[in-house]
């Protein structure tokens, strides 16, 4: 018998994990990053800060926010910020939610897998439950109509959470101003509402406006600063004359010559003008330059021009005022024109907007989003637009859930009376799905310095006692009905979070190699793990 040779598939010195090695690799990061977010769950909450390699600064404890500016590169790792950024663009809120359960599953899978339960049952029952938790979610949840208001304004303050205090309340009315107005029945147009930050003041100052702002002032201070009846171009060519391509001479031998040239020009300049009063524009918008020289005519027509105005705002121009955006200026005619009531540039804190108001579709709305610092804005804007998804959310599913822990312990609950009905060891699995989605209310308590154990058990006691919504009160410490408390979340939240994360978790457990492809970084274990009880 002749000695058998190694056979070797894969180049030397490719880093690759098998087996039990790859799962407790990827599982292992999984919750890292779970674990990373966990502190920053509910009302009680703590924020990020998170530096960046220019040294900028983010201050928010947005889930997805946070995983998006870490440089996180283990691929199993990637997979849950992945969770956080599909969370956020189906629903919007809720990434913290949705990432922590996919920690929790795996965390709950590893423990199955020590107890040598092999990972295709684990999938198994975890999707059994993943799909028995969808139906359960729907059922549990209560009907809400866009005319419940009352209800509206408490879903758009609980995703507002803690975070704001005193101007939360405002804040809130302010968005379901804006939802109500944009509403088309049961159908929002996410694009009718726009976002305006602006530096200066106190979020208290944020405020509706209908119509369109456009952080931008007028080219010249000779020009009206308010037109009634505006008759609206948009533009995204320049008002200039194009800088040849190339360098180009131009011999001049006298001065009459000099003249000529600069005449002939402004002869172009003034053209441009004369083809923006001819299709009886009163205000221009250009996404390019204008030339002093067109300026000056412009402003001597009385018209109010502004230039290097955003894309995205010149498609919300358009949208807002029946406006065509016209590339050649030559090519504008009266057709391309829009209309709005107003047109005004508005002083606010030392800088010039400009409102564009009573445009010719009334569902254009702006929020105008105010905060002492740009970090402050920005995390205003960031809730802002957490809790606007969830209005829309709820109002377009049509169904709404009790938060504060109180959905999570009533579907742990549905999930184990589920798991009775199945045999073997998928029933495990099952009941640790059921587990892990207690990981919200335990972690709300734990973030609120409570000691999770009694509360969960006190909880648990009362929706045994047939206390649908019952959930925690973080500020007291006791059980509360989270429902007229008003502690009201969207369904979507919920159905989303629990479907993403047992995909991912089910993904990451059906892994058993992980090899690293020619090109690729190696994956690295976790270093300097700190000691986890996750
Ligand atoms: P996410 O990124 O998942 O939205 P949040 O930090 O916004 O994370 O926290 C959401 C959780 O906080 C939800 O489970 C919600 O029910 C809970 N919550 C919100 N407001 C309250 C409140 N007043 N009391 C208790 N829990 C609350
Ligand atoms: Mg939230």
């Amino acid at each position: 018998m002749s000695q058998q040779q190694p056979i070797y598939i894969l180049p030397e010195n490719t880093q690759r994990y098998l087996g039990k090695d790859a799962q407790r690799n990827n599982i292992m990061a999984a919750k890292l990053v779970a674990e990373t977010v966990r502190t920053t769950l509910g009302p009680k909450g703590m924020d990020k800060m998170i530096v960046d390699s220019i040294g900028d600064i983010t201050v928010t404890n947005d889930g997805v926010t946070i995983l998006k500016e870490m440089q996180i590169e283990h691929p199993a790792a990637k997979m849950i910020v992945e969770v956080a950024k599909t969370q956020d663009e189906q629903v919007g809120d809720g990434t913290t939610t949705a990432v922590i359960l996919a920690g929790e599953l795996l965390k709950n899978a590893e423990k199955l897998l020590d107890q040598n339960i092999h990972p295709t049952v684990i999938t198994k029952g975890y999707s059994m439950a993943s799909e028995h938790a969808q139906t359960t979610l729907k059922k549990l949840a209560e009907n809400i109509s866009i005319n419940d208001k009352e209800t509206l304004l408490k879903i758009a303050i609980t995703s507002m959470i803690g975070k704001h205090g005193a101007a939360k309340e405002k804040l809130a009315k302010i968005l379901l101003e804006a939802v109500l107005e944009v509403a088309e029945g049961s159908k929002i147009n996410m694009d009718n509402i726009k976002l305006e930050k602006k530096v200066g003041g106190g979020m208290e100052d944020s405020e509706l406006v209908h119509g369109i702002i456009i952080d931008k002032e007028r080219v010249n201070s000779e020009m009206p600063s308010r037109i009634e009846y505006a008759k609206i171009a948009l533009l995204d060519g320049a008002l200039e004359i194009k800088a040849p391509e190339t360098e180009t001479k131009v011999q001049i031998s006298d001065p009459a010559q000099l003249q000529a040239f600069l005449d002939q020009e402004e002869k172009i300049l003034k053209f441009m003008v004369q083809k923006i009063i001819d299709a009886g524009a009163n205000v221009v918008f250009c996404q390019k330059g204008i030339d002093d020289v067109a300026q000056y005519y412009l402003a001597k027509a009385g018209i109010i021009a502004a230039r290097r105005v955003k894309k995205s705002d010149m498609e919300k121009l358009a949208r807002a005022t029946g406006a065509k955006i016209v590339n050649k200026v030559s090519e504008l005619t009266a057709i391309e024109i829009g209309t709005a009531g107003i047109v005004e540039e508005i002083k606010v804190n030392d800088e010039e907007l400009i409102y564009i108001k009573d445009c010719k579709n009334p569902k254009a709305v702006t929020i105008l989003v105010r905060g002492g610092t740009e970090h402050v804005v920005d995390e205003i804007e960031r809730a802002m637009v957490d809790s606007l998804s969830c209005l829309i959310a709820a109002v377009q599913i049509g169904k709404v859930v009790g938060g504060a822990g109180a959905i999570e312990i009533e579907l742990a609950r549905e999930l184990r009376k589920f798991a009775t009905s199945l045999s073997g060891r998928e029933q495990l699995a099952v009941l640790s799905f059921a587990d892990a989605v207690e990981v919200v209310p335990r972690t709300l308590a734990e973030n609120a310095g409570l000691d999770p154990i009694d509360i969960l058990t006190e909880l648990k006691a009362k929706h045994d006692a047939g206390i649908k919504w019952a959930g925690i009160d973080v500020l007291s410490g006791k059980i509360m009905d989270s429902w007229s408390n008003g502690v009201i979340e969207p369904l979507k939240i919920k159905t989303q979070a629990v479907k993403s994360a047992s995909e991912v978790a089910e993904l990451i457990l059906r892994i058993d190699d992980v090899i690293a492809g020619s090109g690729s970084r190696q994956p690295q274990m976790p270093q300097g793990m700190p000691s986890m009880d996750m």
